[in-house]
């Protein structure tokens, strides 16, 4: 059994952290993909500086698949997901890669 002791270290810098919406794994924020929610229109916001109300999901398909799944997002986001907004999403979760460590 593995003992992982985090101490708090006073010396530590700040990292924020965000939880997946989908898997709920926390990470730092450079690690997620933001997505947020201005003027009504969900969009990826890479540079993780948009204005609005921000949700958070990892760059891998699966995430995107279940954060896309049913109301997850809207309910995240508390916005309406128009269903072309959601395609462009989907398809940019498309174009991530699976979660799977299996290169071939
Ligand atoms: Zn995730």
């Amino acid at each position: 059994m593995k003992s992982n002791s985090k101490k708090q270290n006073p010396r530590q810098r700040h990292v924020p952290e965000r939880s997946c919406i989908a898997c709920r794994e926390k990470k730092s924020k450079r690690d997620l993909i933001r997505l947020v929610s201005s003027t009504g229109f969900v969009e990826i916001d890479l540079k993780g500086k948009g204005a609005g109300r921000g949700v958070y999901l990892c760059p891998m398909r699966e995430c995107w698949e279940t954060g896309l799944k049913g109301n997850r997002l809207e309910h995240a986001l508390q916005a309406k997901l128009a269903s072309e907004n959601r395609q462009v999403l989907v398809e940019y979760g498309q174009n991530l890669p699976r979660k799977r460590e299996n290169h071939s």
